[in-house]
């Protein structure tokens, strides 16, 4: 295989023909600064700025009425968010709420679908996935009175790194009622086929959810076409609503109207949510999912931060995204191939998410080290480390000097002086 070798030329060119390069002056991105790791806490906007300061306004000036009378009433906030994000997961507007946070999420909806009955009693997972939505799982489990250590089924992994769907659809029975996966697994970055997934799944009679947390904002979706049954996602990743911005979730429309799995008055249809009677009526919409008042000002900044995908296009951003991280797996071939690092991410386009996860025995101390030289990457214990350049701000130059920078420090050995430990927050 010969290639052409990369060189900052190279980059450059592929910056200027960049059809999203304008998006990176809508950021708050600091000078000489590699920030690479969006898909934990994405980056402040301009315009999300605008929207919850518009909101702090509200309150200002109207106090109570800005439920009903705010520039963006705050009473319908959360629907309005939601036809804002159907269209990143291919939802239909009612579909989908702004709500919660991924584990609430997964409660309510698990509470909702999760009816063990007979011989259909069992839930299946991955051996991979993030703990929050294990923990999750595990309780709803016991809250049925059943032992999650016989009801709960975790599909392994070969390789520790990677699911593979044939091992999840064999473990399909009729004992399964609920299936829960993430789209896009957090430490390597594979995107499992959502489609392939559900068919098989409902073939034999069970629901199927997914967790788009590393997914929403990186990748385009069709979840209704797909009939998917529920999805949850966060947004402070790669929709940049700020830390604890609330999340959000979606179900298709064939299940709605039913009450949900845990109630409230917001959960109430809209007209008759201030009648104050003791049966709920619940909303016709993915409305019904909602619990108590929702956290308006950490719902504001997606009003402002999701006109940025809307005017950008996920098939754009999908298409960036992929050669920001096609780049950075060449470059890391090129440069690094010395210094014991291996790519754990699937390789294919179609099976790639929006970051690179490399694994190093010196993972943390690498991290600490790139800190020190403004590279900020993320760090997942024990050995690994994911950078994710991101569509909307990161240029194909910031995916060049992150790499140059990770080889100074590995010929110098500079990592060395840091410990190979993790932080509090890794
Ligand atoms: C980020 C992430 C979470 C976090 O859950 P919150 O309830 O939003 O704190 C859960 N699951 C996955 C797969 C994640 O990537």
């Amino acid at each position: 295989m010969t290639k052409e070798t990369i060189t900052r030329q190279t980059v450059k060119e592929l910056d200027q023909q960049d059809s999203l390069q304008s998006f990176k002056s809508e950021f708050y991105t600091r000078d000489s600064h590699y920030y690479m790791d969006g898909n934990s806490l994405g980056l402040l906007s301009k315009r999300a700025e605008q929207t919850v300061l518009r909101s702090l306004q509200d309150w200002k000036e109207q106090a109570i009425d800005g439920w009903t009378e705010g520039r963006e009433p705050w009473f319908y906030m959360s629907e309005k968010i939601g036809e804002m994000t159907a269209p990143l997961v291919g939802a239909k507007p009612h579909e989908v709420i702004n709500t919660g946070s991924i584990t609430t999420n997964l409660h309510q909806l698990i509470a909702t679908f999760y009816q063990p009955e007979e011989k259909r009693t069992k839930i299946l997972a991955d051996a991979l996935n993030f703990p929050s939505d294990i923990y999750a799982l595990q309780s709803q489990i016991e809250q049925k009175g059943l032992r999650h250590e016989e009801q709960l089924i975790q599909v392994e992994s070969k390789d520790g790194y990677t699911l593979d769907e044939n091992d999840i659809i064999e473990q399909m029975d009729e004992q399964v009622a609920v299936l829960l996966l993430p789209s896009i697994l957090y430490r390597s970055g594979q995107l499992l086929d959502m489609k392939r997934i559900t068919e098989e799944a409902h073939k034999r009679g069970i629901i199927v959810g997914f967790d788009l947390a590393h997914s929403i904002g990186a990748i385009p979706h069709e979840l209704h076409d797909w009939n998917v049954d529920f999805a949850v996602w966060c947004t402070y990743k790669y929709l940049n609503s700020g830390p604890g911005g609330v999340g959000g979730l979606y179900v298709h429309e064939r299940h709605l109207g039913q009450k949900p799995g845990l109630a409230g008055w917001f959960s109430s249809k809209k007209e008759k949510q201030f009648d104050m009677e003791h049966t709920l009526t619940p909303a016709e919409t993915a409305s019904a999912y909602q619990i108590g008042t929702p956290h308006i000002l950490s719902s504001a900044p997606l009003l402002g931060s999701l006109e940025l995908f809307h005017e950008a296009g996920m098939d754009s951003i999908r298409q960036k995204s992929l050669k920001l991280t096609r780049l950075l797996m060449n470059l890391i071939h090129q440069e690094l191939s010395d210094f014991g690092f291996q790519i754990v991410n699937p390789l294919e386009d179609e099976r790639r998410g929006g970051h690179v996860s490399l694994v190093h025995p010196d993972a943390a101390s690498i991290c600490k080290a790139l800190k020190s030289e403004r590279v900020t990457p993320d760090y997942r214990s024990p050995n690994v480390i994911r950078l994710a350049p991101i569509a909307l701000y990161t240029s194909f130059e910031d995916v060049y000097d992150t790499v140059m920078i990770l080889k100074e420090i590995m010929s110098s050995g500079k990592h060395k002086d840091f410990k190979n430990e993790r932080g509090i927050i890794a």
